[in-house]
C-alpha cells in the first residue's frame, strides 16, 4: 500500500509551494506531545523521566489546535507519553482531521481496544502502533510480557474497524537482522499500511544506556536488513513499505551524508516549543512557534556541531533533509526508490566534528573516581 496518494500529493504540494517561495526552513512534521505519563516503562524511553506533577500534566484541546494553527504542518505526529490516557485526546484528534491535516496517532496500544471507538476511520487519521520486533524482542524491549500480544490484536481490531495503520519500530543494540527481516515479513502480514523505523536515539534520560546502536552500527544493521528484503523479494515473498522516503532509507544504509534539519519537525508539549527537537530535552523551549523557528541557534546543532547528536539518525531529524533532497534530485530519488537503498561499498562520510571536543581537568583524583569517569564517558558516546 504505502502512503496513500491523496497524502501524498496533499503534502507534496504543500512544500512545492514552501520552495517555490523561497522558504528556507519549514515544519513538515509537528510532534505534538499531549502529554509525558505513559502505562509503560520502557528500556530506551527518554520522555518518562519527569516528577508527578509534570507527569500529570495535559495539553488542553484548545493548546493542541493552537499549537497546529500555528505551527502550520501538513503532518502531526501525536507521541507520548501514552496518548490514549490523555482524557480529550479524540476531540484533539477530530480537530486536527477537521482541519485536514494527517494525523499519526502513536500508541503502545495496550488502550486502544477501549478507546477505539471514540475514533472514526478517515483517511486523514493513521494509528501508529509501537512495535519493535516479534513477541520476545518487544515485550524486552517494552519491559513487560504481553504488551506484543495485545498490540497485535489492537492492529487486526483497527484494520478490520477501517484505520489505517502503521506501526513503529526502533530498533536497539543487539538486532538480529534475520531477526529483524522475519519480523517485518510479520507485521505487513497484519495488513498495515507501512513501517516507521529509526535507530533509538541514545536519550541520557532512558532507564537503560546499553541498549542504544551507534551510527555506523547502524548503517550496517540496515544493510543487513534491506539486503533480506530485496533477497525475499526475489523469492516470491512480501514486499515491505516503510513509511519513510527513499532517501531516507538509503541515508539509513550509510549512502547519504545528510545534516539534520531539525524545524522541519518542530516539538509542542506542555512546556511550549521545545528546542531544537523532539529529542533534546535540556535545550530550552520558545514561547511561540516564531520564536522557535526564528530565535533557535540551529547551527549549534546536528551531527558533528553537538555531542548529543552524534549518534542520532531519527526521522524527525533527517526525514526532512531526506525529503528537501528528493525535491531537488527528483531522478535520484526515483532511482533509489526503484531499485532500493545500496547495501554494499563505501558508507558515505559523517559531517565533520566542529564542535570543541570536552578536555579533562587537570586535578589529581582518586583511582577510584578515574574509573567512574571512564565508565560515563563510554556511555556519553555510543558508537
Ligand atoms: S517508549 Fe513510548 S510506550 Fe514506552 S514508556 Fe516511552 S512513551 Fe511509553
Ligand atoms: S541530530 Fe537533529 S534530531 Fe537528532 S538530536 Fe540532534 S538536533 Fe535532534
Amino acid at each position: 500500500m504505502g502512503v496513500p496518494l491523496l497524502q501524498a500529493y496533499r503534502v507534496g504540494r504543500y512544500i512545492a509551494g514552501r520552495r517555490l517561495r523561497g522558504v528556507r526552513r519549514y515544519p513538515l512534521v509537528l510532534m505534538l506531545e499531549p502529554l509525558f505519563q505513559c502505562n509503560l516503562a520502557c528500556a530506551g524511553c527518554g520522555k518518562i523521566d519527569y516528577p508527578k506533577e509534570i507527569l500529570q500534566k495535559r495539553l488542553s484541546v484548545e493548546d493542541a489546535l493552537r499549537a497546529v494553527d500555528e505551527c502550520g504542518a501538513p503532518m502531526v505526529s501525536i507521541p507520548g507519553g501514552e496518548p490514549l490516557i490523555h482524557k480529550e485526546m479524540p476531540q484533539i484528534v477530530a480537530g486536527i482531521v477537521a482541519r485536514r491535516k494527517f494525523v499519526y496517532l502513536c500508541t503502545n496500544a495496550i488502550l486502544l481496544s477501549k478507546h477505539i471507538d471514540e475514533y472514526r476511520p478517515s483517511p486523514y487519521l493513521t494509528f501508529s502502533i509501537h512495535l519493535d520486533g516479534s513477541r520476545e524482542r518487544h515485550d524486552e524491549s517494552v519491559c513487560q510480557e504481553g504488551v506484543f500480544d495485545k498490540a497485535v490484536a489492537a492492529i487486526r481490531l483497527a484494520r478490520g474497524k477501517g484505520f489505517r495503520v502503521t506501526i513503529n519500530c526502533t530498533l536497539f543494540s543487539g538486532e538480529n537482522p534475520d531477526q529483524v527481516a522475519d519480523f517485518f515479513d510479520e507485521a505487513m502480514a497484519l495488513d498495515i499500511e507501512g513501517i516507521t523505523v529509526s535507530p533509538g536515539y541514545s536519550y541520557h534520560h532512558a532507564p537503560r544506556q546499553d541498549v542504544f546502536l551507534g551510527r555506523s552500527a547502524s548503517k550496517r544493521l540496515f544493510r543487513e536488513i534491506f539486503k533480506r528484503g530485496r533477497r525475499a523479494q526475489h523469492g516470491g515473498r512480501r514486499r515491505w513499505s516503510f513509511n519513510h522516503s527513499s532517501l531516507f532509507l538509503d541515508f539509513l544504509a550509510g549512502n547519504q551524508a545528510y545534516q539534520c534539519t531539525p524545524w522541519s519537525n518542530p516539538t509542542y508539549n506542555v512546556f511550549g516549543w521545545q528546542r531544537p527537537c523532539y529529542l533534546l530535552t535540556d535545550e530550552g523551549y520558545a514561547p511561540t512557534f516564531r520564536s522557535l523557528m526564528e530565535d533557535t541557534e540551529w547551527e549549534r546543532y546536528g551531527v558533528g556541531r553537538n555531542p548529543a547528536c552524534d549518534n542520532c539518525m531519527a526521522h524527525c531529524g533527517f526525514e526532512g533533509t531526506a525529503v528537501n533532497d528528493a525535491f531537488s534530485h527528483p531522478f535520484k530519488a526515483l532511482a533509489v526508490s526503484i531499485r532500493g537503498p545500496r547495501t554494499a561499498g563505501p558508507l558515505a562520510p559523517n559531517p565533520p566534528i566542529t564542535y570543541q571536543q570536552r578536555r579533562l581537568p587537570a586535578v589529581t583524583v582518586p583511582l577510584s573516581a578515574v574509573g567512574r569517569a571512564r565508565r560515563s564517558a563510554e556511555v556519553d558516546r555510543v558508537d
